[in-house]
């Protein structure tokens, strides 16, 4: 039976950019729990503060940007050797240990130790994560070197095993090259094996995948999942595509503006999706042979209106304007909570219950 206590729980968490033209409020009061071993996806349009949240994790969130309020509560859990240090697994015992990573020097020693050794990154654009100038081994046996007591001939020879593990063509070669000698899937490739390299608990992806071709997407998320299943690591899905959050997440959390405006389990989340703007990106999926109501091949449909200015975030419902069921008087005036409306599913909606929102995304077409 997999362990499925809480890993990681956000609550309330605010980022902000204090800038010469106005505040804006990238992430804004979100709440998030990963469970160990799951794979949570985040989904919105690029600016909704996805990445920014991510950032805010690990504590690397971009100038001027710092958090203002908010908790990131990570469990820790590591295992205490008994009195006589012995193999045996009665000799040990399991600890854990809540660490609020908001509290943490975003500098310091704490934090250096829990960023690429329990928490991992995997960026979108491995080339502005990647040194140009140091060779692909050098870099992971770096990471390795900093987290584990190990020997500089014992870091290459794990550095070789990773990049094994990812499925890296040549490992031996291929270690000692950099990383413009590389295709970019090659490149992806390495990076996941310098995240994975000390077995991380929690894994975050920001767009893993976005800048690759489909072919070596489909591999890479073949590889993600595989990867995760057998290390049983959680997963922080960040993405814009919805057709990558049914292959590889199990519940959802969907952002806009900073805030999360609804989250599910997968299933729910593509056949009965509670909130508007959920159904308008699911919407905005290229399926085949999709019909309208009337039976019509249509034509795939746009989120009418564009992202609010940041520094002028709609009064009332933020996604009021753009809202094709804005009721003009209660949506415009206050600002709806986000509710539980059945077991696990929420949704900041004044008419979540009352609306019937076709989910109409079939998971299977979109599955690998
Ligand atoms: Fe649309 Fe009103 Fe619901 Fe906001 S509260 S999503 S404007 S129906």
């Amino acid at each position: 039976m997999p362990d499925r206590s809480p890993l990681l729980e956000i609550t309330g968490l605010k980022t902000h950019f204090f800038l010469e033209q106005g505040i804006v409020r990238a992430v804004d009061g979100v709440n998030i729990t990963v469970y160990r071993g799951q794979t949570v996806g985040v989904v919105g349009e690029s600016g909704c503060g996805k990445s920014v949240m991510a950032r805010s994790i690990l504590r690397i969130e971009p100038p001027p940007g710092h958090i203002v309020e908010g908790q990131i509560l990570f469990h820790q859990a590591f295992t205490r050797p008994g009195p006589n240090n012995g193999p045996s697994p009665n000799n040990s015992s399991s600890m854990s240990r809540s660490v609020d990573l908001v509290k943490l020097d975003a500098r310091g020693k704490e934090i250096r130790g829990i960023r690429g050794a329990e928490i991992s990154m995997v960026f979108q654009e491995p080339m502005t994560s990647l040194s140009p100038v140091h060779t692909i081994g050098s870099q992971i046996e770096e990471a390795i070197l900093l987290h584990q007591d190990v020997s500089e001939g014992e870091a290459r020879t794990h550095a070789i095993k990773m990049l094994e593990s990812v499925g890296m063509p040549r490992p031996h070669d291929i270690i000692d090259r950099y990383p413009h000698q590389l295709s970019g899937g090659m490149r992806q490739r390495a990076m996941i094996a310098m995240a994975l390299s000390c077995h991380p608990s929690l894994l975050i992806a920001d767009e893993p995948t976005t800048a690759l071709d489909v072919t070596t997407q489909a591999q890479i998320l073949t590889l993600m999942r595989n990867l995760q299943q057998e290390l049983g690591m959680a997963i922080l899905f960040i993405t814009h595509d919805l057709g990558v959050i049914a292959q590889m997440t199990e519940y959802v959390v969907v952002m806009y503006l900073g805030e999360v405006v609804e989250s599910a389990t997968v299933g729910e989340i593509f056949s009965q999706p509670k909130h508007p703007y959920t159904q308008a990106l699911l919407n905005s999926i290229p399926q085949l042979g999709r019909k309208s109501l009337e039976g019509r091949h249509d034509r795939l449909m746009a989120i009418q209106g564009s992202v609010p200015d940041p520094y002028q975030i709609p009064k009332g419902c933020p996604f009021h304007p753009r809202c094709p069921y804005n009721d003009g008087d209660r949506c415009i005036r206050e600002k709806p909570a986000l509710r539980e409306i059945s077991d696990g599913h929420f949704a900041q909606c004044h008419y979540a219950e009352e609306l019937e929102l076709e989910g109409s995304v079939d998971l299977a077409q979109l599955s690998v």
